[in-house]
């Protein structure tokens, strides 16, 4: 029973997303800014003329932000500074909105955490 225990919360630990196939390149997506640690793509249904989605390659525990520990600092500052980076890159000089989805009352469907840059229009106050 142990052992069975033991191997459930090791596939959940590893359990695979959408995602990983979108950094191993199994499914296409079109990329906007890649390097060593970080990935941005166009996401497939944008609630803007400009949606792009920032993953970290290694997810490292952080199927979600509520799971972040103070080893994460490093890629959460990464990610925060390459959207700044792809937002002056897609010419969102007026602004854009960066969201991060949390669990069920935040409406997350992918557990491997990523940031949502949305720009290109006027955006509402509050979000729904
Ligand atoms: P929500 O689906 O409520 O926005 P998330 O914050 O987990 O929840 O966002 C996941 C995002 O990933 C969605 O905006 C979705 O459109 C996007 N997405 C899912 N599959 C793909 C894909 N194959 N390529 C690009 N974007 C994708």
């Amino acid at each position: 029973a142990a052992a069975a225990h033991h191997a459930k919360q090791k596939a959940e630990a590893g359990e695979l997303t959408i995602f990983d196939k979108i950094i191993s390149k199994e499914i296409p997506s079109k990329i906007v800014y890649e390097d060593d640690d970080v990935l941005a793509f166009r996401d497939v249904s944008p609630q803007g003329p400009v949606h792009i989605i920032l993953i970290p390659k290694d997810r490292d525990g952080l199927t979600q932000l509520s799971k972040a520990e103070d080893r994460h600092e490093k890629i959460l500052g990464h990610l925060m500074v390459t959207a700044a980076k792809v937002a002056r890159q897609e010419k969102l000089d007026k602004g854009f909105r960066l969201v991060v989805n949390d669990g069920p009352d935040g409406c997350q469907s992918v557990y491997h955490i990523h940031l949502h840059l949305i720009g290109g229009r006027q955006m509402k106050w509050p979000p729904g």
